[in-house]
Protein backbone atom coordinates (compact mmCIF):
# COMPACT_ATOMS: atom_id res chain seq x y z
CA UNK A 1 0.00 0.00 0.00
CA UNK A 2 1.31 3.30 -0.88
CA UNK A 3 2.44 5.81 1.67
CA UNK A 4 3.92 9.32 2.43
CA UNK A 5 7.11 8.21 1.02
CA UNK A 6 5.47 7.62 -2.51
CA UNK A 7 4.18 10.79 -2.31
CA UNK A 8 7.55 12.37 -2.15
CA UNK A 9 9.03 9.95 -4.67
CA UNK A 10 6.45 10.80 -7.09
CA UNK A 11 7.37 14.66 -5.92
CA UNK A 12 3.42 15.07 -5.32
CA UNK A 13 4.57 16.62 -1.58
CA UNK A 14 7.89 18.31 -1.00
CA UNK A 15 10.70 16.87 0.60
CA UNK A 16 14.28 18.02 1.20
CA UNK A 17 15.87 15.26 -1.65
CA UNK A 18 20.10 14.63 -0.68
CA UNK A 19 20.21 12.14 -3.58
CA UNK A 20 18.07 10.65 -6.18
CA UNK A 21 18.58 7.53 -8.67
CA UNK A 22 16.25 5.50 -10.18
CA UNK A 23 16.17 2.71 -7.50
CA UNK A 24 16.84 4.84 -4.32
CA UNK A 25 15.91 7.99 -3.01
CA UNK A 26 17.41 9.91 0.40
CA UNK A 27 16.31 13.05 2.07
CA UNK A 28 16.05 14.66 5.39
CA UNK A 29 14.22 12.84 8.29
CA UNK A 30 11.13 16.08 8.84
CA UNK A 31 11.88 15.26 13.14
CA UNK A 32 15.81 14.87 13.12
CA UNK A 33 17.48 13.08 15.92
CA UNK A 34 20.51 14.42 15.24
CA UNK A 35 22.29 16.89 13.52
CA UNK A 36 21.99 14.83 10.36
CA UNK A 37 19.38 12.58 10.02
CA UNK A 38 18.67 11.51 6.35
CA UNK A 39 16.19 8.38 5.26
CA UNK A 40 17.70 6.13 2.67
CA UNK A 41 14.37 4.85 1.04
CA UNK A 42 14.16 1.95 -2.13
CA UNK A 43 11.74 3.63 -4.76
CA UNK A 44 10.08 -0.07 -4.64
CA UNK A 45 7.09 -0.08 -1.93
CA UNK A 46 7.98 -2.89 0.38
CA UNK A 47 5.76 -2.65 3.51
CA UNK A 48 8.61 -4.09 5.92
CA UNK A 49 12.06 -5.73 6.20
CA UNK A 50 9.73 -9.22 5.99
CA UNK A 51 8.92 -8.36 2.92
CA UNK A 52 12.27 -8.27 1.09
CA UNK A 53 12.62 -11.12 -1.71
CA UNK A 54 15.41 -12.49 -3.19
CA UNK A 55 15.06 -10.61 -5.93
CA UNK A 56 15.48 -7.10 -3.65
CA UNK A 57 19.16 -8.38 -2.34
CA UNK A 58 20.68 -6.17 -5.46
CA UNK A 59 18.24 -3.38 -4.22
CA UNK A 60 18.85 -3.61 -0.45
CA UNK A 61 23.03 -3.47 -1.30
CA UNK A 62 22.42 -0.77 -3.58
CA UNK A 63 20.56 0.95 -0.26
CA UNK A 64 23.44 0.38 1.63
CA UNK A 65 25.95 1.79 -1.25
CA UNK A 66 23.98 5.22 -1.02
CA UNK A 67 24.35 5.33 2.71
CA UNK A 68 28.14 4.85 2.58
CA UNK A 69 27.95 7.33 0.09
CA UNK A 70 25.98 9.89 2.07
CA UNK A 71 28.39 9.36 4.97
CA UNK A 72 31.25 10.44 3.42
CA UNK A 73 29.24 13.56 1.75
CA UNK A 74 27.98 14.40 5.05
CA UNK A 75 31.28 14.24 6.57
CA UNK A 76 30.19 11.34 9.06
CA UNK A 77 32.21 8.51 7.71
CA UNK A 78 34.88 9.33 10.03
CA UNK A 79 33.23 10.12 13.07
CA UNK A 80 30.62 7.32 12.45
CA UNK A 81 27.22 7.39 12.37
CA UNK A 82 24.12 4.80 13.06
CA UNK A 83 21.76 3.15 10.42
CA UNK A 84 18.48 2.53 11.81
CA UNK A 85 15.64 0.14 10.28
CA UNK A 86 12.64 -0.37 12.28
CA UNK A 87 10.20 -3.09 11.71
CA UNK A 88 6.44 -3.45 12.54
CA UNK A 89 5.04 -2.33 15.90
CA UNK A 90 7.92 -3.90 19.00
CA UNK A 91 9.82 -1.53 16.66
CA UNK A 92 8.05 1.38 16.27
CA UNK A 93 7.92 1.80 12.76
CA UNK A 94 5.41 4.16 11.49
CA UNK A 95 5.48 4.44 7.30
CA UNK A 96 5.47 1.05 6.18
CA UNK A 97 7.73 1.67 2.92
CA UNK A 98 11.09 0.44 4.29
CA UNK A 99 13.77 3.09 5.18
CA UNK A 100 16.75 3.06 6.36
CA UNK A 101 17.75 5.93 9.15
CA UNK A 102 21.47 7.73 8.57
CA UNK A 103 22.00 9.53 11.68
CA UNK A 104 24.76 10.75 12.66
CA UNK A 105 26.85 14.42 13.39
CA UNK A 106 27.40 13.93 17.23
CA UNK A 107 28.00 11.40 19.64
CA UNK A 108 25.31 9.09 19.75
CA UNK A 109 23.64 7.30 22.93
CA UNK A 110 23.82 4.27 23.35
CA UNK A 111 20.89 2.21 21.96
CA UNK A 112 19.95 -0.56 24.38
P1 LIG B 1 9.89 4.92 11.36
O1 LIG B 1 9.26 5.39 12.65
O2 LIG B 1 11.14 4.12 11.55
O3 LIG B 1 8.88 4.24 10.47
O4 LIG B 1 10.39 6.22 10.64
C1 LIG B 1 9.57 7.08 9.92
C2 LIG B 1 10.30 8.39 9.83
O5 LIG B 1 9.73 9.14 8.79
C3 LIG B 1 10.21 9.24 11.10
O6 LIG B 1 11.53 9.49 11.59
C4 LIG B 1 9.51 10.52 10.62
O7 LIG B 1 10.01 11.68 11.24
C5 LIG B 1 9.82 10.49 9.13
N1 LIG B 1 8.86 11.21 8.29
C6 LIG B 1 7.50 11.08 8.29
N2 LIG B 1 6.96 11.87 7.36
C7 LIG B 1 7.99 12.50 6.74
C8 LIG B 1 8.08 13.46 5.68
N3 LIG B 1 7.00 13.93 5.06
N4 LIG B 1 9.31 13.90 5.31
C9 LIG B 1 10.41 13.44 5.94
N5 LIG B 1 10.40 12.54 6.93
C10 LIG B 1 9.21 12.08 7.33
Amino acid sequence: MATIFTKIINKEIPANIVYEDEDVIAFKDIAPVAPVHILVVPKKEIATINDIKEDDAYLIGKVYLTISKLAKEFGLAEKGYRVVSNCNEHAGQTVFHIHFHLIGGEKLGTMV
